[in-house]
């Protein structure tokens, strides 16, 4: 068995969570809270803020669920794609619990 170390542990739910294939994905896939990480281009971890983003809405586009995060701290947005192993069904009732 391969060990994969390319995890760390969700700084809202404390839930272990690997990374995510082919994406950039940092967020948690349980809670969808993540840390305000990269700068103008998704995944280049250009930025210093280390905020939490929560999840404040998301759009349905083609078939692929988009997610819109918004940094406590400075109040940068981003928008990400759900990962495959996103609990989706979670969603809806993190976004009320963190207005
Ligand atoms: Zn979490
Ligand atoms: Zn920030």
């Amino acid at each position: 068995m391969k060990k994969i170390n390319e995890s760390f542990i969700c700084i809202n739910c404390g839930k272990e969570i690997p990374l995510a294939n082919k994406t950039c994905r940092n967020h948690c896939p349980h809670c969808f809270v993540s840390l305000h990480v990269d700068g103008e281009i998704p995944g280049d971890r250009a930025s210093d803020c280390q905020g939490r983003m929560y999840p404040v809405t998301y759009e349905i586009k083609n078939g692929w669920m988009k997610i819109l995060f918004k940094c406590q701290l400075c109040g940068k947005e981003h928008r990400n794609k759900r990962a495959m192993d996103d609990e989706v069904i979670n969603l809806d009732s993190c976004i009320k619990k963190y207005k």
